[in-house]
């Protein structure tokens, strides 16, 4: 396995580290997910962002099978 890091496509520069922010996903008009946006530390271009799944704001949907 290679340790290959990729390339900031605005700096050029190797992301190595992510600054990592919480943002607000927008979905049809109203900010209803939080999400994770990963920015280069050098240039803070936006690398990627993903919805956080730690902080689901309603996610109860636990098959409850962790009874004694
Ligand atoms: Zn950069």
């Amino acid at each position: 396995m290679a340790m290959i890091h990729g390339e900031c496509p605005k700096c050029g520069k190797r992301v190595l580290h992510v600054n990592i922010e919480n943002v607000v996903g927008v979905a049809d008009g109203s900010s209803n997910a939080r999400c994770l946006s990963y920015s280069c530390i050098h240039c803070h271009v936006v690398l990627g962002v993903q919805v956080d799944h730690r902080a689901k704001p309603r996610s109860r949907a636990k098959p409850a099978a962790t009874a004694s």
